[in-house]
């Protein structure tokens, strides 16, 4: 399982399955990709292999942000609904995700009971809902909100199709790495998307949520409280 997630100039959605091929190893059982261009939200899923989702998705769209995900399923079957990425009521907001939301039945019920409809049967979805809810205007602060809030292991990417020059990541307990060139930031599971963009990376920790506005990021904790985090340079080839 794994997230690709590419953000700053714009860029064909083929850079997103590119991305998601890098990731392939990791094994997964279903993919999508959320992207905007500043109107809507595009999103479009796949069970199976990534390249059943290149041959349903318009790769030569353009975008200016966009997430894609590869799913290892733990919570509702390998579908397409279940796929990620999952929006919110409104659908601006998607997310993905890696890893379990271990207090999401809770949360779903709470959502549901205050009027949340729900499409898939994920733990996942229910982040998009709340950071619907905490959404005032300020995304990175309706995600900080959100995170204090889910229990378990996660790594998520986050994006909004009225706020195509924002990206937020956030880390606790599944892997995530950052890497911005003069025009674009890649934010991944792993390296391996990255590097044809810079060999300049950041590996965040866990407690870790990365702001990215175009190709710029800045790295607090789940507080928002700014963090400092090295720099590496990825010397070894594919
Ligand atoms: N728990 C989530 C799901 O089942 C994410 C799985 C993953 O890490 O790919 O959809």
């Amino acid at each position: 399982c794994g997230i690709v997630g590419i953000i700053g100039h714009e860029f064909k959605v083929a850079e997103l399955i590119e991305g998601l091929k890098k990731l392939e190893y990791r094994g997964y059982d279903s993919a999508g990709i959320a992207a905007t261009n500043g109107s809507q939200l595009i999103v479009t899923k796949s069970v199976g292999r990534v390249d059943s989702l290149k041959a349903v998705i318009e790769e030569e769209k353009v975008v200016r942000s966009g997430i894609a995900h590869t799913r290892w399923a733990t919570h509702g079957t390998p579908n397409d609904t279940n796929a990620h990425p999952h929006t919110d009521c409104s659908g601006k907001i998607a997310v993905v995700h890696n890893g379990i939301i271990e207090n999401y039945q809770e949360l779903k019920t709470e959502l549901i009971k205050r009027g949340h409809k729900f499409k898939s049967e994920t733990d996942t979805e229910v982040i998009s809902h709340l950071i619907e809810e905490n959404f005032k205007g300020d995304l990175f602060q309706a995600v900080l909100d959100t995170l204090k809030i889910l229990k378990g292991a996660f790594a998520i990417a986050v994006i909004h199709s009225d706020i195509p020059n924002v990206m937020i990541g956030a880390r606790k307990g599944s892997p995530l790495v950052v890497g911005c060139n003069d025009k674009y930031c890649v934010l991944a599971s792993d390296v391996t998307p990255i590097i044809k963009y810079t060999r300049d990376v950041i590996f965040l920790e866990d407690g870790d949520v990365v702001y990215i506005e175009g190709n710029k990021i800045k790295i607090t904790d789940f507080s928002g409280n700014t963090l400092i985090r090295k720099h590496t340079h990825i010397t070894w080839d594919e």
